[in-house]
């Protein structure tokens, strides 16, 4: 797929990055006819898989999704049992797919074809290693692939290179607000077999301090994704420690116990969640989106619907406006932030309560959500990437939730 002779000179759009969020970017823009070049530094897109493989249902109505869905699917998820530290858990079971667990690699692959079927030009095995404005407008891109160096200009260049952005760093961006170290494992169970339509959430400061423990059905009847993301590099380490033995990961698999030589591991992955977008979004003719701006869920780690969404709202901007310097990236921008950037904003109030919960507090909060009108409005309403919206109904029907928790009061007007 990779054009092997050297790139033009220049091309209306640069794309660096060619994982979900720049190839979706690629596919949209080169679809209203700009002229594209989407450039990724792996000679192998799609692995190795960062990822829980986790995404809301939303994201296969966006344009061009529809067709991919069938082709990466591997579970339809209807709902979760999320875990208290004590063991209490909160049956979450929708009527609806709420969520699917994708083979992530393929769906990374799929994006990158949707790309070049749209007409992008694509350079894989290609490292960019600075980007900067130039006086005219536009900007351009230092290359390099192999032995050769080029410099490209575009008019526009869009940053989807993920947490450790080279154009975020080059181009003087600020960075998001928060990073956490997250892995995640693909094993397979060897004593029994995995629901197949939910996924598990486990909860507590000793399994994952200030985020959670993840359990996603995966490949067959006995493919399973678990992992965890925590505040630091030290907590992640010990949480996955005792995930294995930890009693309820064998609950969740209606098994009584489940050991280390029950399990096999198919791969491991370790990496960083960027999330709290930064202030400023673009600066002349360049661009961030996606891990590279800390779209992911501060609520979840859940970077790709996100960042798809914005990729939707910049491509729509691109397409009613064109490419007008000065004009389409600051109204994107403004669009952006009154609509699902609000969100993202709100969710890292939530996470600044939820990074400080006890497991005391955590244990009540679960107990108090267990009770059959709050767990319909959760089934009913709930949806993976709109949390903070579920959070305000449910103290809207339940204002005595606050006062479980009385030392975040003043934390909460900031999602009100
Ligand atoms: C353990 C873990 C589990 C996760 N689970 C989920 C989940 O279940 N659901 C979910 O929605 N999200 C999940 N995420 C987050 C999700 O993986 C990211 O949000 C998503 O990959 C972001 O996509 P992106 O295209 O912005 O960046 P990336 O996927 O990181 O892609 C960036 C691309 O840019 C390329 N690149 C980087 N620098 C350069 C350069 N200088 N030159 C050329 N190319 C470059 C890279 O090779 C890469 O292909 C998880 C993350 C982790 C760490």
């Amino acid at each position: 797929m990779g054009d092997q002779k050297g790139p033009r000179h220049h091309y209306d759009i640069i794309i660096v990055g060619g994982g979900p969020i720049g190839s979706y970017m690629a596919h949209r823009s080169a679809d209203s006819g700009y002229d594209v070049l989407l450039i990724d530094r792996k000679n192998e897109i799609g692995r190795p898989m960062q990822c829980a493989g986790l995404v809301n249902i939303g994201l296969f109505s966006l344009p061009g999704m529809e067709g991919i869905k069938d082709k990466v699917k591997l579970k339809e998820i209807y709902g979760a049992d999320i875990y208290s530290p004590s063991g209490k858990m909160l049956p979450l079971r929708g009527k609806e797919v709420k969520a699917l667990s994708i083979d992530r690699s393929a769906f990374d692959l799929e994006l990158l074809r949707s790309a070049a079927r749209s007409g992008s030009e694509i350079m894989i095995g290609t490292e960019v290693i600075s980007a900067s404005l130039l006086s005219k407008g536009g900007g351009k891109v230092e290359i390099v692939r192999g032995k050769d160096r080029y410099t490209i200009m575009s008019d526009l260049i869009i940053g989807c290179d993920g947490p450790s952005s080279t154009i975020r760093r080059t181009m003087g961006f600020d960075i998001p607000q928060d990073t956490i170290p997250g892995v995640n494992m693909e094993i397979e169970i060897k004593c029994g077999t995995v629901p197949q339509e939910r996924v598990g959430v486990l909860t507590g400061n000793d399994t994952a301090k200030g985020f959670f423990a993840w359990i996603v059905p995966s490949f067959g009847r006995s493919g399973l994704r678990i992992g965890l993301s925590a505040r630091t590099g030290n907590d992640v380490k010990k949480g996955m420690e005792k995930l294995i033995g930890d009693p309820r990961l064998a609950s969740f698999l209606s098994l009584d116990r489940l050991d280390g030589e029950d399990v096999g591991l198919i791969s491991s992955v370790y990496g960083g969640v960027p999330m709290g977008p930064p202030s400023k979004l673009f600066k002349g003719d360049c661009i961030l989106i996606g891990d590279s701006a800390g779209m992911a869920k501060p609520t979840s780690g859940g970077g790709i619907f996100p960042g798809m969404r914005a990729v939707d709202t910049l491509s729509m901007t691109l397409g009613d406006l064109g490419y007008r310097p000065g004009r389409t990236l600051k109204e994107f921008s403004a669009t952006w932030k009154k609509g699902y950037g609000k969100e993202l904003t709100k969710g890292m109030v939530l996470r600044k309560i939820i990074r400080e919960l006890s497991d005391e507090d955590i244990d009540k909060a679960i107990g108090a959500l267990n009770d059959r009108k709050k767990l319909r409005l959760i089934n009913e309403t709930g949806d993976i990437d709109q949390p903070v919206s579920l959070a305000v109904k449910l103290l809207k029907m339940d204002p005595s939730l606050l006062m479980l928790i009385p030392r975040y009061l003043p934390h909460l007007k900031g999602l009100l």
